[in-house]
């Protein structure tokens, strides 16, 4: 794609620590193909979200404000959403024109097809994941989508530059299914794992 636009729900600087190394700035996509059952963001699919649309040339001008904090704190950027690989063309023009100093973290559930992982994988300098649940039946019930693109591009990924993320999901898993989900993960060849509480009073509604 000659030139790849990003259309996003909202853009946050001077984030520590929360989504990468050092001060990063959130770019949060529109757009997501799955729809958890105590989404946190359900605005990154609603069609009333006010959104704004960047070419690559616009967005770094936008980010560059923070240019000195990227480079103090070898921080960045961190494509977010929604499903941040829905723009993959513009990740990877956006990593070969920003400057090299800045990191690129990536936060994506990784349901999509792998094609579009494929076109960022030497692009990214951090990717986090949040896998929800290894069990197929519990990913399907909470998210509405099955799970086999995940488990075939988790095993795609470079395993040294990846944090893997299991929620507890209140209503949906357990501890010795979230167990399940580590061992799992352990056996693909993940040592960075965060397991972390999702708290569904933060959900603005439960998705229907
Ligand atoms: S992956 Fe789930 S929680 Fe994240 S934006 Fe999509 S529907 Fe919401």
């Amino acid at each position: 794609m000659n030139n790849p636009t990003f259309t996003t729900i909202g853009v946050e600087r001077l984030r520590m620590n929360s989504d990468g190394k050092g001060i990063t700035t959130l770019v949060a996509g529109y757009g997501c193909p799955l729809r958890c059952q105590w989404c946190l963001n359900p605005q990154c699919f609603k069609e009333s979200t006010k959104t704004e649309t960047f070419t690559v040339e616009q967005l770094i001008e936008k980010v560059s404000i923070d240019h000195l904090y990227f480079l103090a704190t070898e921080g960045g950027i961190t494509f977010g959403g929604g499903e941040p690989l829905l723009y993959a063309d513009f990740i990877h023009s956006f990593r070969q024109k920003c400057p090299e100093e800045w990191k690129i973290n990536l936060e994506t559930s990784l349901n999509i097809e792998s094609e579009c992982l494929l076109k960022v994988l030497e692009d990214i300098d951090c990717f986090i994941v949040d896998i929800k649940d290894m069990n197929p039946d519990i990913y399907q019930r909470y998210t509405g989508k099955n799970n086999d693109l995940v488990v075939k591009n988790l095993s795609l990924l470079p395993k040294e530059k990846t944090i893997v993320r299991i929620p507890h999901i209140p209503d949906y898993n357990n501890d010795s299914d979230i167990q399940e989900s580590l061992d799992q993960i352990r056996q693909i060849g993940f040592e960075q794992t965060n397991v972390f509480p999702y708290d569904k009073n933060r959900s603005l509604r439960k998705q229907k």
